[in-house]
């Protein structure tokens, strides 16, 4: 482990020479994947991969295959100077920040569908994105080949997909979702916030305390998700000009929608403020 500025590569024959090296004299390797703009959600990620690997591989790359035609590819932020500089001291041993030509080669052909977990939410409203996603992942675990790789619960809905993949292809490789990371008011971490000027920001406290509020009635024994759904629409919309995709109960497995809440239920829920989509949940838990 390294406590230095972590080294920066670019090319996938690097990256394979540099971490094989590791591997074959027995080093464990921690992934984690990112697309930059870094925050303290993903320091969390990797702070927990460099307790638990002997060396550690950041990977930022803004994934083209993953974002639809309409959103936000061109202008997400790429912020590499300041992202190494976040990383230095953190335990990373390499950043690998490839450009698009080294990810895809123009004949590149080859998918990576998920069915069930990855159909609704996000999936429902992003066409194509858990394919870009999954397919990228598969991409840098096999360049990567770490032992362990690690996602956030703020998109818990990836986390299933690629949980879902590795298990299905029987891809060798042990996942880790740690938890959502929040701002002292609440807010998810996200590299999206920058796009928020000071009034979207506050308007976008409404996710956290929507989510804050779904936890207090199911505490008081609201056990019905159309009622709980309600109120948290009523306190989202609340704040002003909003546009919600949803606000979803759904089984944390399957993502499929729970009616009546008598066990663990996820409350997961995506809101556009201007033009930013924002993405948050939640485990809602019922006293037995
Ligand atoms: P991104 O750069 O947005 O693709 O995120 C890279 C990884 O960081 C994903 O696994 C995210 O789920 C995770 N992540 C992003 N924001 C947070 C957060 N606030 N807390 C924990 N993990 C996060």
């Amino acid at each position: 482990m390294s406590k230095a500025t972590p080294k920066l590569i670019t090319t996938v024959a690097q990256l394979r020479e540099e971490v094989g090296k590791a591997r074959r004299v027995g080093k464990t390797i921690g992934l984690v994947p990112t697309m930059g703009a870094l925050h303290e959600g993903h320091l969390s990620l990797v702070r927990a991969a460099r307790d638990e690997c002997d060396r550690v591989v950041v990977s930022i790359y803004v994934n083209p295959s993953q974002f639809g035609p309409n959103e936000d590819l061109g202008k997400y932020p790429r912020t590499l100077d300041a992202d190494m500089a976040l990383l230095a001291d953190c335990g990373v041993d390499w950043v690998f920040a490839p450009g698009n030509d080294e990810m895809y080669r123009p004949e590149h052909a080859t998918w990576v569908e998920v069915d069930a977990v990855a159909e609704p939410l996000e999936g429902q409203l992003r066409t194509g994105h858990f394919r870009g996603v999954a397919t990228i992942v598969l991409k840098l675990f096999g360049m990567v080949r770490p032992d362990v790789a690690y996602f956030g619960q703020k998109d818990y809905q990836q986390s299933l997909v690629i949980r879902r993949m590795t298990d299905d292809l029987d891809v060798p490789v042990a996942i880790r979702v740690c938890p959502i990371v929040r701002a002292p008011d609440g807010l998810a971490m996200s590299s999206r916030n920058r796009y928020l000027g000071p009034a979207a920001r506050q308007r976008a406290l409404g996710l956290w305390k929507s989510l804050l509020l779904a936890g207090e009635l199911v505490e008081q024994g609201e056990q019905n998700s159309r009622e709980i759904a309600a109120r948290m629409r009523e306190m989202i919309e609340a704040a002003g000009d909003v546009r919600i995709d949803y606000v979803a109960l759904v089984d944390p497995d399957t993502l499929k929608p729970v009616e009546t809440i008598v066990g663990r239920t996820l409350a997961a829920l995506a809101v556009r403020i201007e033009n930013t989509r924002l993405i948050d949940n939640r485990f809602l838990e019922p006293k037995s």
